[in-house]
């Protein structure tokens, strides 16, 4: 559930300081240390998920946490946006190759006030299908995995 070389498992051990936004028995908000902009924002389980693919949905406890998660970056998202934002990015990395560098699953809520110079990290169209029966056989292969995963799990559907 921790990890001990985990910088924010030592957070919500209290073992290093942050400026905290939120707290309850399941989550944490804070700033990030090195802000997008002013009043970015961290939300992060309290458990120890490396990233959103490990978040476990077996146990109602698990599901509990990660719908409080959630909850907490619209919150978040709704409390910017009541101070001095007019809009926000919802960011979140699964994996080195994805930009995350520290592996406890962790959305940024970071707010926008419209004319700053922030650019979203993607850029559409960077992968344009060759064709039709290119971009059909991708839906056709995610569908199924996804059919796979919702009837392995038997959440929802
Ligand atoms: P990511 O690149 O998506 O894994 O984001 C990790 C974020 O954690 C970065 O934006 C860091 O600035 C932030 N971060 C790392 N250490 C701390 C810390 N001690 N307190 C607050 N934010 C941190
Ligand atoms: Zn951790």
């Amino acid at each position: 559930m921790h990890d001990p070389n985990c910088v924010f498992c030592k957070i919500i051990a209290g073992a290093i300081p942050c400026a905290k936004v939120f707290e309850s028995e399941n989550v944490l908000a804070f700033l990030d240390i090195e802000p997008i902009e002013k009043g970015h924002v961290l939300v992060i389980p309290k458990r120890h998920w490396p990233c959103i693919m490990d978040v476990p949905v077996a146990a109602a406890e698990d599901i509990e946490c990660a719908e409080e998660v959630m909850y907490l970056v619209r919150v978040v998202a709704k409390a910017l946006c009541r101070d001095f934002a007019t809009g926000v990015n919802v960011l979140q990395a699964n994996g080195p190759c994805a930009g995350q560098t520290v592996p406890h699953l962790h959305f940024h809520v970071v707010p926008r006030i419209g004319c700053d110079p922030v650019q979203p990290v993607w850029r559409s169209g960077h992968g344009q299908y060759a064709s039709d029966a290119e971009r059909a056989g991708y839906a056709t292969r995610i569908a199924a995995a996804v059919a796979t995963i919702i009837k392995e799990e038997d959440l929802i559907g």
